[in-house]
C-alpha cells in the first residue's frame, strides 16, 4: 500500500521508505511501509493517479553519478529499491537522514523519428576518456557528454564512403531511436565527421562477455534469459540480430545484461566488410556456406557462444580465435562438414546440455522457434528476475581483474 503525503516532514522506520515522485506541478512523496512487496505495476498506477494527464509508462531514477536508469519492470523495480536501500543503509551509518528515493515518470510517445531518451548529441559536445576496445569495424570509447551529463559508449567507425551512402546509413539506422528494451542497449544518436561514422550508445561499465573465463551455469542462465528476451525482442520487431556473439553482449554492475551491434544498417555492414575480409566463426553452417538464412540463424549463434562462454574456450577446438572473430572461411568449413560440439554431461545441468544442443542443430528449423526458446526449461529455470546473481559476479570478476593489475603494477 502507498499513502501519499504533501511534501514536508517524513519519518522513516527500518522497512519503510518514502518515494518522491517528481512530477511537473511539484513533488509528491509517497510512504512504502514494505520496499520488498512494491510492485512495478502497484507504483505505476500511484504515478498516474498523481499525473492523470499523463500516459506514464515508466520512470527513471538517478544512480550515484547522476545517471538517469529507466524502470520499465519489476526486475529493475528491484534493482532500484536494493541500490536505493543500500545508499540509504550508507547514510544511516554516516548519522545522516536519508533523502527520499527521487523518482522521474516518463509519458509514454508515439513511436517515430525522435531520440526516446531526450539526448542531442553534436560531436563537440563529447569528451573522450580511455579506449574500451577495437573489433573488425570499428573502435570503442569511454566518452562523456557535456550536456547531457552522461557517460557514453561512442564507436567510431573509418568508412571512406559517399554522401549519399553515408545518408542512407543513417536513415536506415532511424529503427534505433525506436528500441526501447531493457535487454538492447540504448542508442543515443549516430553521426559522420568526415569519414568516420561515430555511434553514441548507452555504457556498460562490465564490458562484454568475451573478457569473462568460464562464466557458472547459474550466473549463464540469467544472462541467457537476457540475451533471449533481447533477440525476442528484435524479431518482433522484424530485426535479425545477425552478430550474436560473447563480445556483443554486453553487461553491468546492475546486473544487467544488454545486447548490441545489431545489423539494421544493411549499408553499415556492406561498407565494413569491404575493407574487413574474413568470416565469422559464431555464424551458423548455413550462412558460412552461403545459404539463405533467417531467426535460426541467430539461434546458432546463441548456441555456440553460451557453449563457449560455459567453456571458457571456443567449442571448435580446432578454430583458433587469436585475435577477433573473424576468420578465413577455409577454417570454418568444419562448421559445416561436422557434427556440432556437445557440452560434457558431466560438468554441467541436462537442461543446459539440452539447451545448447537444440541450438545447434545443424538443420535450422530443428533449432527452437523464438516461443520455444523462452519455454526452454532451462531459460524457465532461471527466469526469475534475480539481477543480483549477475550484478555480484560482475563485481567479482571487476574487483578480481583490478587486483591482479594492481598486483602486476
Ligand atoms: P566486431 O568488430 O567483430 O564486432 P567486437 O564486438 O569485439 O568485434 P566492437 O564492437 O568494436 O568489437 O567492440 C570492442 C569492445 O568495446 C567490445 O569487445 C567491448 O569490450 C567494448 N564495448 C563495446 N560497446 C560497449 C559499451 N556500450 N559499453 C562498454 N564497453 C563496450
Ligand atoms: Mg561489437
Amino acid at each position: 500500500m502507498i499513502y501519499f503525503s504533501p511534501r514536508g516532514i517524513f519519518i522513516m522506520d527500518a522497512g519503510r521508505i518514502v518515494i518522491r515522485i517528481k512530477t511537473p506541478l511539484g513533488d509528491m512523496d509517497s510512504s512504502v511501509d514494505c520496499p520488498s512487496l512494491l510492485n512495478f505495476s502497484d507504483l505505476l498506477g500511484a504515478i498516474r493517479d498523481v499525473m492523470p494527464e499523463a500516459t506514464v509508462t515508466a520512470f527513471e531514477y538517478e544512480d550515484e553519478v547522476g545517471d538517469r536508469i529507466t524502470v520499465r519492470s519489476d526486475e529493475e523495480l528491484k534493482a532500484m529499491l536494493s541500490y536505493y536501500c543500500a545508499t540509504m543503509n550508507e547514510e544511516r551509518l554516516n548519522g545522516q537522514l536519508p533523502e527520499p528515493l527521487q523518482i522521474f515518470p516518463r509519458a509514454g510517445k508515439t513511436p517515430g523519428i525522435r531520440n526516446i531518451h531526450g539526448l542531442k548529441i553534436n560531436a563537440h559536445d563529447i569528451q573522450y576518456q580511455e579506449q574500451l576496445g577495437q573489433g573488425n569495424g570499428g573502435t570503442v570509447y569511454k566518452a562523456y557528454h557535456l550536456l547531457g551529463k552522461r557517460v557514453l559508449a561512442v564507436k567510431v567507425i573509418p568508412l571512406d564512403i559517399t554522401v549519399e551512402l553515408q545518408k542512407q546509413i543513417m536513415s536506415e539506422l532511424e529503427i534505433l531511436y525506436k528500441c526501447d528494451s531493457p535487454y538492447i542497449i540504448t542508442f543515443f544518436s549516430a553521426f559522420f565527421v568526415e569519414n568516420r561514422i561515430s555511434i553514441c550508445t548507452e555504457f556498460m561499465d562490465g564490458g562484454s562477455l568475451d573478457v569473462y573465463k568460464r562464466i557458472p551455469e547459474h550466473v549463464l542462465g540469467r544472462i541467457a534469459v537476457a540475451v533471449v528476451k533481447g533477440l525476442t525482442y528484435l524479431w518482433s520487431l522484424k530485426i535479425l540480430h545477425r552478430d550474436v556473439k560473447p563480445s556483443n553482449m554486453l553487461v553491468n554492475t546492475r546486473g544487467q545484461v544488454k545486447l548490441c551491434d545489431f545489423g539494421v544498417s544493411t549499408q553499415l555492414v556492406n561498407s565494413i566488410a569491404k575493407t574487413y575480409v574474413g568470416t565469422n566463426a559464431y555464424m551458423a553452417p548455413e550462412r558460412i556456406s552461403g545459404e539463405q538464412y533467417g531467426i535460426h540463424a541467430d539461434v546458432w549463434s546463441v548456441g555456440i557462444s553460451f557453449m563457449e562462454l560455459a567453456l571458457g574456450m571456443f567449442p571448435y577446438p580446432q578454430i583458433q580465435k587469436n585475435q577477433g572473430s573473424l576468420m578465413p572461411l577455409q577454417l570454418l568449413q568444419c562448421i559445416v562438414d561436422e557434427d556440432p560440439p556437445v557440452l560434457p554431461a558431466g560438468q554441467f545441468s541436462e537442461m543446459f546440455v539440452h539447451f545448447i544442443t537444440q541450438c545447434m542443430r545443424r538443420q535450422p528449423k530443428e533449432r527452437p522457434a523464438p516461443n520455444n526458446l523462452m519455454g526452454h526449461s532451462f531459460i524457465v529455470q532461471y527466469n526469475d528476475g534475480n539481477a543480483e546473481v549477475v550484478s555480484m559476479w560482475v563485481c567479482r570478476c571487476l574487483e578480481a581483474r583490478r587486483n591482479t593489475a594492481g598486483s602486476r603494477a
